[in-house]
């Protein structure tokens, strides 16, 4: 009885808002719950689908990719300390998903804001296999001191280091390293090069010797859905993707690279990718900045730019309205966005900060 109480529950989140699914399970009787399955196009083919959380981790990554098999992806653990906060937002968004461990987590790169929570995580949740793009190259003690607590903390987990034009298993979904350690894919399997007209006026842009541009990113595809994470690709690392041909095509969800910062964002590489979606994931104080919010909305064919935080140091036109913020000033933190996709590319946006939706037809 508990046992189909909880796939209940669970069947109901994907079908309706964590909140409703919450308020249907304590006021209605196991009859009734059953009534409202039946009377949906199936419980099951409700859970066709493939969901993505972007978790706030306060300025930081942490993207939770659920495939409509059930198993699971984390792009990056957000940062350390502060009592596990993190790893205990990543917990909550794996409940919502009804998931109990983790397959696969990958370390886009090793700044303190994407591997810091690495120790909380796994003090917390089972990791199948940690990929990342191979040993640190920032010549910084922050960053080696960070690149140390991750070796530490997966010792007795399998490592793999990826590339570009690897795969990663993820049954139900298509998922391709399209960058790693500043390597790039020379062309990805079923995409046709297109000469993209804005690298033209794109101005060249010189290679920072962080490990922002050696950032592991992935594009995902669920059928016709597409979604594109980068980590914190810098803009010299972007241009080859798509200069002077565009060699991923069009996106339907882009996780904005490095949180909004001008250092990424170029405008060839964001127009030329088209996002029907753009997701920031800035903190209050960081990333979302002026130039890169323009760019993003600027894009042709976007139809939302969502960000995890009200940028309080910019001003009210470089934020989105309220309805498209997860955590707004003054107001609690820890508010994510829920990604629900279908295969035909249809998608849907819940901000769990209001409980509500937004839809996005198939192309
Ligand atoms: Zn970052």
């Amino acid at each position: 009885m508990k046992n189909a109480a909880s796939f209940l529950l669970q069947s109901l989140r994907r079908m309706y808002s964590p909140r409703l699914a919450r308020v249907l399970t304590t006021t209605l009787p196991l009859a009734g719950l059953c009534a409202i399955l039946a009377l949906a196009p199936s419980a099951r083919a409700q859970a066709k689908h493939l969901l993505i959380y972007t978790i706030d981790v306060e300025g930081g990554q942490s993207t939770l990719i659920v495939s409509p098999t059930g198993a699971s992806m984390l792009v990056d653990t957000g940062w350390g300390g502060n009592d596990g906060r993190d790893a205990k937002r990543i917990e909550a968004a794996m409940k919502d998903a009804g998931v109990t461990k983790l397959d696969h987590v990958l370390i886009t790169h090793f700044h303190t804001d994407h591997v810091g929570g690495v120790p909380n995580l796994v003090a917390r949740v089972k990791v199948g296999e940690f990929l990342d793009h191979g040993e640190n190259r920032e010549d910084s003690d922050i960053t080696r001191h960070d690149y140390a607590a991750y070796l530490k903390a997966i010792k007795g987990t399998p490592r793999r280091i990826i590339h570009p034009g690897d795969t990663i298993k993820i049954p139900g979904l298509t998922t391709i390293v399209l960058t790693a350690d500043g390597e790039h894919i020379k062309s990805v399997p079923g995409v046709k090069p297109e000469p993209n007209p804005y690298c033209a006026s794109e101005p060249k842009w010189t290679l920072d010797d962080t490990e922002n541009p050696r950032s592991a990113g992935v594009l995902f595809r669920y059928g016709k859905f597409r979604f594109l994470d980068l980590g914190d690709l810098t803009k010299a690392k972007e241009i080859p993707l798509v200069c002077p041909d565009n060699l991923i095509g069009h996106v339907d969800l882009y996780l904005v690279n490095h949180h909004g910062m001008n250092l990424s964002n170029s405008k060839a590489f964001v127009f030329a990718i088209h996002p029907r979606v753009a997701i920031m994931d800035n903190g209050a104080h960081k990333a979302g900045m002026p130039e890169a919010y323009d760019t993003v909305h600027a894009s042709p064919g976007l139809k939302a730019l969502y960000m995890l935080h009200i940028n309080e140091t910019s001003d009210a036109a470089h934020n989105s309205p309220a309805p498209f913020v997860a955590n707004l000033k003054g107001g609690s933190d820890g508010n994510y966005f829920k990604v629900v996709a279908d295969s035909n590319g249809s998608f849907s946006v819940l901000n769990s900060r209001t409980g509500k939706t937004e839809e996005y037809p198939a192309r």
